[in-house]
Formats: structure tokens, sequence, C-alpha cells
């Protein structure tokens, strides 16, 4: 190919969700020439993996995309999906990026001055690469699932959207994180017989004394914790999310209550046995309820301590009480003697950056950075749980991220000789030399 026809961008990005667009937000402020490449449609993630009555967990405040804060009525409040992609097309709007997309990146490589990008739209030549292409790749379902009776509908939890979508009977919903403790409300609520295999997820309230959670961590810092300073530090990264729910203005997930109203908690799912039929558990369901109850009412102790040190008048709390116990340890079920007709995976989703060639990996395909930053010179990941804070991953962190990205990405643009043409640059001409 000729050097020539290659085109060049200072910067890629690969991703067009608020992650990619926040960062454009800044380049543009940066004044450097960008181009985000999206493989679907931009901020397509939340109309197209998330259900019906999907509403936010975090409180509408904490949109904070750059430029475009949350400027509704109900700044307490959770927006349903409609409101959601209302509010991105609008942030979308107003950050006018120089978008292209249903153009997927196939590959990235280092190359002499920066990167030869490949995707489904051709080659070209980025000085910088900054890769905003989420956390949520490949949903995970376990082996086992290619046993299961082919009469059992199987979904995952991207492609859950209501329970009229699932045949009568009973639906069996496996893990308890933030998905999955929503999915098996959702179909709670919608009067479905849920079997739940509850997992090792922690949960928190909504309000406590007086005021949302969030608002209280808010005031005590938590959000601007770096990942530094955790006391997991970068283990934090797979700590599963704490379940809880925005829906109907915000309330606790108490899995112990649904117990009570008819939904059958098991344990965690650990096999299938060798007749196709009967599903193994940990016989640990107690436990791991006690353990999603220790997180509840050690977070409300940080409160609770807070308001005390402080003086703060608020309204009286109390630990949580359970309200149901598990009689005895189940350890195994029949699928066709309980009648479960479907499962829906909620175990998360395995991280895929195959496409990305360069050696910034750790032994189990996690990206390694200090806040975004590899060190591959000129490569940057944003948008990834805890990359720097614990709204990183999330609508109240990426923007301060993106910023600091943007600033490290118009700093090394200045040091490799800025107001020159890429191609101007001695490592380029290697480059094009190679590529020629
Ligand atoms: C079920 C669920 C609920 C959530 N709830 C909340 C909440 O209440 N509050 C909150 O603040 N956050 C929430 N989040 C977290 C977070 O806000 C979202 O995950 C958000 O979508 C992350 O944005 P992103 O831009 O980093 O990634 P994404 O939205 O995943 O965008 C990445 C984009 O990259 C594109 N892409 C991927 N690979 C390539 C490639 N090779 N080439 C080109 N394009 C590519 C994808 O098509 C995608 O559009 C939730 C997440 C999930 C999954």
């Amino acid at each position: 190919m000729s050097t020539s026809t290659i085109p060049q961008h200072e910067v890629v990005i690969v991703g067009g969700g608020q992650a990619g667009l926040s960062l454009s937000h800044y380049l543009q402020a940066q004044g450097l020439d960008h181009v985000v490449f999206e493989k679907h449609r931009a901020l397509h993630s939340w109309s197209t993996q998330r259900w019906d009555n999907f509403c936010l967990v975090t409180p509408n405040w904490q949109c904070a995309l750059p430029g475009h804060p949350y400027a509704g009525d109900d700044p307490h409040g959770f927006m349903k999906k409609e409101q959601i992609v209302q509010y991105l097309a609008a942030f979308r709007k107003s950050v006018d990026a120089p978008l292209r997309e249903g153009v997927a990146v196939q590959q990235i490589r280092p190359a002499p001055g920066g990167f030869v990008v490949r995707s489904s739209a051709g080659e070209c030549f980025a000085g910088q690469v900054v890769v905003a292409s989420g956390g949520y790749h490949t949903p995970i379902v376990p082996r086992l699932a290619e046993r299961l009776p082919p009469s059992i509908r199987q979904i995952h939890s991207a492609d859950y959207r209501n329970a009229d979508q699932l045949p009568p009977g009973k639906v069996l919903v496996v893990g308890s994180g933030q998905s999955g403790a929503q999915i098996a409300e959702d179909l709670h609520l919608a009067g479905r017989q849920v079997v739940l295999a509850v997992g090792d997820a922690p949960r928190c309230a909504r309000f406590y004394r007086g005021r949302d959670v969030v608002d209280w961590l808010a005031d005590m810092g938590y959000y601007d914790m770096p990942v530094t300073q955790h006391p997991l530090r970068e283990g934090v990264r797979d700590n599963t999310n704490h379940y809880v729910t925005g829906r109907d203005g915000g309330r606790d997930i108490d899995l112990r209550r649904f117990a009570l109203e008819g939904m059958d908690l098991f344990g965690v799912l650990e096999g299938l046995q060798a007749d196709g039929d009967t599903l193994r558990f940990a016989p640990r369901l107690a436990e791991v309820l006690d353990r999603a109850d220790a997180t509840y009412n050690g977070i409300n102790a940080s409160i609770d301590k807070y308001i005390a040190e402080r003086g703060i008048d608020a309204p009286a709390g109390a630990p949580y009480v359970p309200v149901w116990q598990p009689a005895a340890e189940r350890a195994t079920l029949s699928l066709a003697a309980s009648g479960i007709t479907s499962v829906v995976w909620c175990i998360g989703f395995a991280p895929d950056f195959g496409w990305l060639d360069a050696p910034v990996f750790n032994g189990r395909g996690h990206p390694v950075h200090t806040r975004g930053v590899t060190a591959v010179p000129g490569l940057y990941f944003l948008g990834l749980p805890w990359l720097h804070t614990w709204g990183s991953g999330r609508f109240s962190g990426v923007a301060r991220d993106a910023e600091y990205l943007a600033e490290r990405i118009a700093q090394r643009h200045a040091s490799l000789g800025a107001g020159e043409p890429l191609r101007a640059r001695p490592a380029h001409v290697q480059l094009q030399a190679a590529l020629a």
C-alpha cells in the first residue's frame, strides 16, 4: 500500500461509548486531531444491552459527563432506560465527536512513532491510541450450559429484556450481582417463580440516616479515593458490584424478603450432575447472605461514624436484622422436577482485547496501567472499573479520567513535535518506509 493513501490521525479512540465521547470532548478542547471508531452505534450499549425496566442504580446527580451534567428536576432520582438514552443523545450532540460508526477495530500494533490501526474500514496510522471499548465484552456462560436439556431456554443478562421473553415455568437466575439481583427482582415483580443461585456479591442500603447512601459516601470522599489508596489496591477492580436498585425511586434489594415472598434461594451454582438434570449448589446460602448483610451493615456503620464525628443532625439508624433464614442448606435441584424452563446467566462478562497487539496485559488478560497510562508510550485505557476511582467505569468519574488522559496525550503530542504534520516526524517517516 502506498504510504500517501494511509489516513493519519494524531489520536485514535476505540469505542464510542460515554468514555470515548468524553475523551473527544477534552481532545477538542486541546485542539488535537482525533477520530472515534465505534463498531456499532455510539452509546448503543444503553439501548441494546439493558432490560426494559432498567433504571440507573446511581442517582441522577452522578451523571456528570463532561460539559453535560444532569440538568433535570430529579437529581436524587434514577433515570429509566429511555431517559438515559435521551440524556446520552443530548451528550452526543453536545460533544459532536469525529465519529466513525460501524467501524470495528480489528488490530492495533505499535509501530515506529505510533500505531498501525487496522479496522473494517481499512488501515490508518495513529500517533496515540486510547482504548475506550468498555469493560463488558464477552458474556460469561459456564460450560455446563452446553449440557442442559435443549428444552431449557438460556439467555445471558445482556440479552434479557423482560419476563415475557421466557417460556412459562420457573426461571433460574444464576448470580446475584447488580444485574442478577435486579433481573431476579424484575421477574419476581412480574409474577414469575424465580429460583435464584445467590453468588458472593455484597449489598448496600439505598437510604440510611435520612439520605441516599451514595450521598453520604460522596460527602465522605469515597468517590474521590484513588485506587492506590483503596485497602484492596488494584484488587478492588475484581470486586462484584453491590446490589441495590434505583427502581421506583430507589430501594434496597433484600433477597431474604424475596424468599419470604416465594423466591427460591440456593447457594452458588457449582455444577450439573452426569444425568444432565440435577444442578449442584454450594451448601452455603446462609453464609453468602450473611456476608452480603455484613457489608451492608459495615457501610452503614461507617456512615454512623462519620455522622458521630461531625455531630451531624441526622435521623437514627439501626443495623439490618435478617427477616429470613434458610431452614436448611440444599445442595441439589432437579430441573425437571422443579419445573425450571429457562435460565438467565448473570455471572458477568470477560474482557476481550484480542485485537490489541501490545504487551500491556497481565496473565488474566487485564490491562496493566496507571490511571489509564500503559507502559507502551502513547497507548491508554479509559472507562474501566476503578481505572482511577470508583466512578471511572461509570457516569460519575469518567470525565475526570478523560480530562487527565487528554492532558497526557497533549503533553506527548507537544513533546513529539506539535505543529508538524505527523508524516514529518522522523519516527513516522520510518513507519512509512516500513509500510511502503
Ligand atoms: C447492566 C449495567 C448497569 C449499569 N448501571 C450503571 C449505573 O447505574 N450508573 C453508572 O454510572 N454506570 C452504570 N454502568 C456502568 C457503565 O456506565 C456502563 O458500562 C457504560 O456503558 C460504560 O461506558 P463505556 O463507554 O466505558 O463502555 P461502553 O458503553 O461499553 O462503550 C464501549 C464501546 O466500544 C465499542 N467497541 C468495542 N470494541 C470495539 C472495537 N474493536 N472497535 C470499535 N468499537 C468497539 C462498543 O461497541 C461500545 O459502543 C452499568 C453497566 C452495566 C453493564
